[in-house]
């Protein structure tokens, strides 16, 4: 058993694993059996930052799992793993029973199909056998692949909240197996798949585990079996009245498995390898059982537990597999079951991490993994109880009943907020369930494919749009009005959409080389969250991909055409199977969860109902549990989210003043900032933290986006609007979170900050060499650099000129300057280099799209603009750069006798047409902040500076406000 850590702290050291290349990961997962290392491939997959630590020095070589079920197949072919498995492993497809007395050797007495196609419907009837390590070595190797090792003979002892609260990272402690040191790793969660002695488990809240009394006691042995036994190749039970009963287990490697139960042991220790032998060879006399290898044996004592809670309340500490649960064996169910709660929790901690999800999402893993294990360990003690008891007909009975749970397609979740209308379907398709295995043709290739598996796994829901004939009229015209609305500006969707584009930028998947193959942007065009797919009885020949509306014809490859029953497990049509029939002039909508299960299923009458009214179901459907706000916050630890656009708060206001909207209106009850108090530049703010109300939050985030559609339409920009501000604000919360995450964010703490913010300069006094003008000079990470200088009497009571004087790497797209330290409503100076010109664009951004020309900012450039072989420079007296009007149409000057805060972004993509200052340009790669010291830039020399630095030696060509300068 590990140590609880008490003796190391002593030796306590901060040196992190040096194979480590971080020491702060999103999610630390001790344990590395088969729940650890299915979670971590999950995580790995998603681009979540995932450690994973084991204390053994190696994975497991013999012995333990072997039995892996038709689901846990499906759920492996999803990851697109188990094809080696599926080759090397033996299939089980029937069950025998025997039985024997005193007066009679023991015979046949029944044989079953393990799973009958007409009480389960799975694609893999049969129980795949693989030793444990080799499903252990799959998911090791996969894991490699997406650049994540097992950290091994790390033995977890304690973690720790970070002081303060359960809002900062978490501290993970390890002792070194084989040595003193101690080592510290920080996380933002830590998920305890450290088997049934549970460490992890031990340090969450009231996790006491409740265990059903049952005592009974059981020796296995892996090895080769030399027997005239008849039945060594099916999964069989024998039953002896007189000597009790063996499960016999074939397995890979000409091997077998057999299962003895010791009745009444006074101890698991007599029950050794040779007492196994002899029971087997009593059971099964008169036929023979000698071995001649031993692999494995291992003897143990079933107790049947579940963990009363699978989470800490802060829901940042979780549990998975055995340290949540623990059964007997014999129904090959535990690693299955660990395979498949670490399925469960994969995809919704990557949202979460990625600040995409509400708690609620979270939560749902307890209750959903917890009825599962519950429902296990009730199976699991009936079914040790019947095998114990040797009643055949009751057994067979028990295994009648429990095939579907067996196999691991029985599992229901319980209605919540993912599954919802579980009791509204006609099909085999349920909300709550595994989406039942059914065939299609691909429209765009021909493959006839497995419709559940097609799509893979990339953290994605599925959205399954069944239309039975998507060439009627009523049809046509609610899939257009379902595309338009999924895709336009007032789309949930969307705006989820465009918040995980963001996240999946800063925080991308990993290039794989299986990706070669698989080709996830297929899948992608859409969302990075959402595939949408058509699945018709259209035929191929009666339509093309190109007619489709917009939403499905971007996404050609999830296209599908209910065209081959005959292959189906049961003859039938995918659509009639899942969905019970659905008559011409109905469309169904079918939402499924990233795992595979489905979520929520509606049908809709296209002369009644349009497609905006399914668009907005949809939305409300994923606004239950996701939400795009959060993002920002969650990533940088924030207890609080700081929104820095009074501008957008005073929208907010005003339709809450108007429309009388409660949750706006106790929005703006709880931000402490009154939206229409004057404040400059980004000083006003509005705080919107956990406690504020979701449908606030939605509110406000509704408002951002749709404040200032303007009238170029985000699709044809091609930009996604969040991109825009995200990164900004998030800039600005990088560039103070040193100092919040000293401060107790409060709003007075904020306010402090700020203070605290602008009290410090980053730039310095610099004299340039090709003008003689000294300049206040910053310089960003990116060797770009930002300089001005002021007139001496520059203050904020009156509009002044600037000189300014901007630096960059000829590596560089553009740079850009936000003279207002804001993205939004102040002038925007952009430049870039074409070849020997120097271009410059004045610019100002309205909303999340491409900034506009500029007008009210005149250029007049100077002496000290040019490029050469390394950088390009542009020297300009600025004439509206320092003043401009707000978002109110207030002016606004900055102070020229103190610090202001200045923004820069810049992207290594270069502008569509680098002659042109009207050119388009892509989003930024990066932006930042600096606070500038105006006060130290003032001089007397300026109107000197100007004269002796205008009348360039270059032609200055312009065109609106735009110039472009050269020599
Ligand atoms: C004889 C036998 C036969 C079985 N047959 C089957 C079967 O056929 N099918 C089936 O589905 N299941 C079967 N099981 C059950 C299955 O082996 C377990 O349910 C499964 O291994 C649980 O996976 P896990 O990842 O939750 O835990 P484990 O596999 O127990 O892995 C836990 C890991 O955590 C590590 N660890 C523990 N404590 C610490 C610590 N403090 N610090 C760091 N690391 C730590 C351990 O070294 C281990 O690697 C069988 C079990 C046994 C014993």
């Amino acid at each position: 058993m590990a140590d609880t850590g008490s003796d190391l702290e002593h030796a306590e050291t901060h040196d992190v694993n040096k194979s480590h290349s971080r020491d702060k990961y999103d999610v630390g997962i001790v344990g590395a059996g088969p729940a650890g290392l299915t979670l971590a491939v999950i995580l790995a997959r998603l681009g979540i930052s995932t450690a994973v630590f084991d204390e053994r020095s190696d994975q497991t070589d013999v012995g333990r799992a072997d039995g892996i079920q038709p689901k846990t197949i499906e759920t492996l072919q999803m990851l697109g793993l188990g094809d080696e498995l599926l080759r090397k492993g033996v299939r089980i497809y029937d069950i025998c029973m025997w039985r024997g007395s005193a007066t009679s050797p023991v015979r046949r007495v029944g044989r079953e199909v393990h799973y009958p196609t007409s009480i389960v419907d799975v694609l893999h009837p049969y129980i795949l056998l693989c030793h444990q390590g080799m499903v252990e070595s799959v998911l090791i190797d996969d894991l490699g692949d997406s650049g994540v090792s097992v950290s091994r003979s790390h033995r977890f002892t304690r973690f720790d909240y970070a002081p303060g609260g359960p809002s900062g990272p978490l501290d993970l402690s390890f002792g070194m197996v084989g040595g003193d040191a101690v080592k510290h790793v920080h996380a933002d969660y830590i998920v305890g798949c450290d088997g049934a002695r549970s460490l992890v488990r031990r340090q969450i809240p009231n996790t006491h585990a409740t265990a059903r009394p049952h005592e009974s006691y059981w020796g296995v042995l892996d090895g080769e079996l030399d027997t005239d036994f008849p039945d060594i190749w099916s999964k069989t039970i024998v039953f002896s009245e007189e000597h009790g009963s063996v499960l016999i287990i074939p397995r890979e490697r000409n091997m077998t498995r057999i299962y003895i139960e010791m009745r009444s042991s006074p101890s698991v220790k007599t029950l050794d390898q040779a007492f196994v032998m002899d029971q087997a060879r009593l059971i099964l006399a008169p036929y023979r059982a000698e071995w001649r290898s031993v692999e494995w044996f291992g003897n143990y004592q079933v107790t049947q537990r579940v963990a009363a809670r699978f989470s800490d309340p802060s829901l940042r500490a979780f549990i998975a597999g055995d340290a949540s649960h623990t059964h007997s064996p014999k129904a090959a169910q535990g690693m299955n079951t660990s395979v498949h709660d670490s399925w469960n929790l994969g995809w919704k901690m990557n949202l979460a991490v990625r600040g995409l999800a509400k708690p609620v999402l979270l939560e749902s893993y307890e209750a959903e993994r917890m009825k599962v294990a519950h429902d296990l360990i009730d199976f699991d003690f009936e079914h040790a109880n019947e095998i114990a008891a040797g009643d055949i007909a009751r057994l067979a009975e028990n295994f009648r009943v429990n095939t579907r749970f067996i196999s691991g397609m029985g599992v229901e979740y319980a209605e919540n907020v993912i599954n919802r209308g579980c009791d509204q379907t006609r099909g085999d398709a349920k909300p709550g369930c595994t989406l039942p295995p059914s065939k299609a043709t691909r429209y765009i290739d021909a493959n006839p494919v497995d419709v559940q598996l097609d799509i893979p796994m990339c953290g994605q829901f599925r959205v399954f749009v069944v239309v039975p004939d998507v060439l009627g009229p009523g049809e046509a015209r609610f899939l257009a009005s379902l595309s338009d609305h999924v895709a336009s500006e007032s789309s949930f969707l969307t705006r989820l959409s465009r918040a995980a584009a963001e996240s999946y930028r800063r925080k991308p998947r990993p290039r794989r080389e299986t990706d070669l193959f698989s080709q996830p942007a297929r899948y992608q065009a859409f969302s990075e969250l959402f595939t949408f797919s058509l699945l018709t009885s259209t035929r191929k020949d009666r339509f093309e991909l190109a007619s489709l509306p917009a939403l499905f014809s971007m996404s050609p490859w999830t296209v599908y055409l209910d065209d081959v029953p005959h292959l189906d497990t049961r003859g039938l049509c995918c659509i009639s199977k899942w969905l019970g029939e659905v008559e011409v002039g109905r469309v169904v909508i079918v939402n499924v969860r990233p795992d595979g299960y489905v979520g929520s299923i509606k049908r809709w009458d296209v002369v009644g109902e349009t497609g905006e009214a399914a668009a907005r179901w949809l939305d409300e459907y994923y606004g239950a549990f996701l939400e795009a706000l959060r993002q920002v916050a969650s990533e940088l630890n924030l207890d609080e989210m700081v929104l820095v656009y009074y501008t957008y708060f005073s929208c907010c206001h005003q339709t809450a003043a108007q429309s009388g909207n409660e949750d706006n209106k106790q929005l703006t009850e709880e931000a402490p900032y009154s939206p229409n108090v004057k404040r400059r530049h980004e000083l006003s703010s509005v705080v919107i933290s956990p406690k504020t109300p979701l449908t606030a939050q939605n509110a406000v985030c509704s408002e951002l986006t749709s404040k200032d559609p303007g009238t170029v339409p985000w699709a044809y920009l091609g930009q996604p609007a969040l991109t825009y501000w995200i990164p900004y604000l998030e800039g600005w919360l990088w560039n103070i979170r040193p100092l919040i995450m000293k401060w107790p964010l409060s709003v007075a703490g904020l306010l402090s900050l700020l203070a605290l913010v602008s009290a410090q300069s980053d730039s310095v006094s610099v004299v340039d060499a090709d003008t003689g003008i000294t300049f206040q000079s910053f310089t960003n990470d990116q060797d770009v650099t930002y300089r001005v200088a002021l007139p001496a009497n520059a203050t904020a009571d009156a509009a002044y000129d600037v000189i300014l004087q901007v630096v960059a790497p000829v590596t560089l797209g553009w740079v850009g300057w936000a003279w207002g330290g804001a993205m939004t409503y102040n002038p925007l100076t952009v430049v870039w280099a074409n070849g020997e010109d120097v271009v410059y664009s004045s610019r100002q951004a309205l909303g999340y799209y491409t900034p506009i020309q500029y007008e009210d900012a005149k250029y007049t450039v100077l002496k000290g603009t040019s490029v050469n072989e390394t950088h390009f420079k542009l020297t300009a007296l600025c004439a509206g750069c320092a003043s401009w009007l707000d978002f109110e149409g207030n002016p606004t000057t900055l102070d020229g006798a103190g610090q202001v805060n200045f923004a820069f972004a810049y992207s290594t993509t270069p502008v569509e047409d680098p002659s042109s200052g009207e050119s388009g340009f892509s989003i930024h790669d990066s932006v930042g902040h600096w606070a500038h010291d105006l006060g130290a830039a003032r001089s007397d020399k300026f109107s000197s500076w100007v004269a002796a630095n205008k009348g360039s030696n270059s032609t200055l060509r312009r065109r609106m406000r735009v110039g472009r300068y050269g020599y």
